[in-house]
């Protein structure tokens, strides 16, 4: 298990891959990231759905500084640049909504995006990073169940108070992962990607 792909248990073509991916971050990257034995075919797997997230994580309204600097500079600069089909999906995934700014509801534009990729994305971080810290626990044939949740302070407070918390470059990625109390590996994990975007993954 330790010596072997984190995703499809494979012991050829090992590379290292890093949890979370790189991309999110703006230079210089933090040093701390955790890194996983990955095999070369599903570390290519996944640079497509790790540039895509990250063009959605970066793009929502009330992403931190990172965020922006991450839209403006990689996803402005290079991604869609680099990929005229990612700038036109992205375009096209466009809806008008209505968001809180500044304590303010006012329509403005938001992304939308599969959340089959999105499952994809946060699924591998899962298993990333149990791979990592609990290498004994094995997710092979674990149930996933993600949702999408809107960050409040009682949440978080919450999230500090109960779980085990790990944060990389400054508040660009905040992890908290709870094992359910008897029935480990269980578990509950949440994300925040640019003090915005939230999501919860159920494993059990
Ligand atoms: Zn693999």
């Amino acid at each position: 298990m330790i010596n072997s792909c984190y995703l499809c248990g494979s012991t050829k073509d090992l590379t290292r891959d890093h949890i979370p991916p790189k991309n999110l971050f703006p230079s210089p990257k933090p040093t701390n990231l955790a890194t996983t034995l990955c095999c070369k075919k599903c570390n290519e797997e996944y640079t497509l759905i790790d540039e895509s997230f990250r063009v959605f994580a970066s793009s929502t309204l009330n992403r931190s500084k990172a965020g922006q600097w991450v839209w403006d500079s990689k996803v402005m600069g290079s991604s869609f640049k680099r990929s005229p089909k990612l700038k036109t999906a992205t375009r096209n995934s466009l809806v008008p909504i209505k968001a809180l700014i500044n304590g303010q509801i006012t329509p403005a534009t938001g992304m939308t995006y599969p959340i089959s990729k999105a499952k994809k994305y946060l699924i591998r971080l899962v298993k990333g990073f149990t791979h990592y810290f609990n290498p004994d626990i094995d997710y092979s044939k674990a149930t996933f169940r993600v949702m999408n949740i809107i960050p409040n302070q009682q949440i978080v407070d919450m999230l500090y108070q109960k779980f085990f918390y790990v944060e990389r470059g400054d508040g660009i990625f905040r992890m908290w992962r709870m094992f359910v109390k008897g029935q480990e590996p269980m578990s509950v994990w949440v994300f925040v990607f640019y003090d915005d975007l939230m999501f919860m993954v159920e494993v059990e």
